[in-house]
């Protein structure tokens, strides 16, 4: 039977005092916080292997390699791609998606069509529309609903031959909806386009199967599931990476070097170049050791319960408003009292102890979709609790009377 008190301890961070108050942190979509687990496979990095990979005949760089290709191992395996070469170490999902965009200017030409939804960060935006400035390429929207939904009947019939390319995330950061990617998948596929599908928000609540979900790019982070921050993935089938030219040129990823030719390493190493995060990818490959000690399954109903519970006592409070209410979503509240500014709900409840985020989430699109500056979000994980819900809702109320 999980219980959250029994896993707080392994987070030494949360028994902290923010302005004389204990921590409450909701501020979990954006940076989940380090376990113990992860933060001593970080110390014996430093302490005992700290040396340059693949080019060391010395004992401390083959130990550092050979625990940064068990990582990728890790990580292969939790995702369940078929090669351990199709997970390409990346400083984060934002970079990951950018070797995608940058690699299709040469594969896209002016009339192609790209489709993103209305739900993404900016980071599954801006670089489609950079891509679309090379090349001529267009960008389509799949709309959204009040509940922040996807339109599926809008998204079969933007679907033509000319969409090369589909890119939508899991679940979005800003409303914690969980968008039906199987069916985007499976009818992007039917037109002969590519998927790259932003897990950055669903791989800390949901088990992926990159094979399964037959995706042709899956990109993470592992900041947002216990790992450290600046490094991620990018999963994408052996034969599209082998399509898309590098990234970045450079060391680490070069068969080859002479000033009239130069050939590059074979996969993962072709989108590697240079010097990676060596201790941030064995601490990735920690970080997803330790939430399968837990399980993913026993997180996410753990998680939902706590979804419900927050909501409930949340839409309790007169003038909140919660945005995003699909019923498939996850652990995201996203909401604002009416009449005043998430801001100054977010320095009240700061001041109180608990942590949460305002603004817009990097997803502008949405705020203007809803007419409005930004929101309030909570963000839980399953290391939060009920009680901490408590005293989530009462400083909400607080920062009601005090701002009305
Ligand atoms: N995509 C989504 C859905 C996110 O929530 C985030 C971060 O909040 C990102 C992309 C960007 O992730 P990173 O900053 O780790 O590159």
């Amino acid at each position: 039977m999980f219980k959250a008190e029994d896993i707080r301890k392994d987070f030494p961070i949360l028994k902290r005092e923010v302005n004389g108050k204990p921590l409450v942190y909701f501020d979990n979509a954006a940076t989940s916080q380090t376990p113990q687990q992860v933060i001593d496979t970080i110390v014996d990095y430093y302490s005992n292997y700290n040396a340059n990979i693949h080019r060391g005949v010395h004992t401390l760089s083959q130990e550092a390699t050979d625990k940064y290709e068990q990582a990728r191992l890790k990580i292969q395996a939790h995702f369940n791609a078929k090669h351990a070469h199709e997970i390409i170490l990346t400083s984060g999902t934002t970079h990951s998606i950018n070797i995608v965009a940058s690699g299709f200017t040469s594969l896209l030409k002016a009339g192609d069509e790209i489709i993103v939804s209305a739900l993404e960060h900016h980071s599954n935006i801006v670089p489609w529309q950079m891509l679309c400035e090379r090349t001529g390429a267009i960008l389509k929207v799949i709309p959204m609903n009040q509940d922040g939904e996807l339109l599926m009947e809008t998204y079969d019939n933007l679907l033509s031959k000319k969409t090369k390319l589909v890119f939508v995330n899991h679940i979005s950061n800003a409303l914690g909806t969980i968008n039906p990617i199987e069916y985007i998948i499976e009818k992007a596929h039917q037109v002969g386009a590519a998927v790259l599908i932003d897990g950055a928000q669903a791989c800390p609540h949901i088990k992926i199967d990159v094979q399964e979900l037959d995706v042709d790019f899956y990109v993470a982070s592992a900041h947002k599931m216990c790992g450290p921050t600046g490094v991620g993935m990018l999963y994408g089938k052996e034969a599209l990476l082998k399509i898309l030219p590098p990234y970045q040129g450079g060391g680490e990823m070069i068969a080859e070097v002479t000033f009239e030719k130069t050939t590059y390493a074979d996969l993962p190493h072709k989108f590697e170049a240079g010097t990676p995060n060596i201790c941030g990818g064995i601490a990735f490959g920690a970080a997803i050791d330790y939430m399968n000690t837990i399980g993913i399954g026993t997180i996410a109903s753990y998680e939902n319960e706590l979804l419900e519970y927050a909501t409930k006592k949340l839409l309790e409070i007169e003038g909140l408003k919660i945005y995003g209410t699909s019923k498939r979503k996850t652990s995201v509240i996203s909401f604002n009292l009416e009449g005043i500014h998430p801001y100054d709900v977010g320095s009240i409840l700061d001041k109180l102890g608990i942590a949460v985020r305002t603004g817009h989430h990097c997803a502008q699109p949405i705020m203007n979709f809803y007419n409005i500056p930004g929101t309030v979000r909570a963000s839980i994980a399953f290391y939060n609790t009920k009680n901490e819900i408590d005293i989530l809702v009462e400083g909400v109320i607080k920062a009601k009377h005090m701002l009305l």
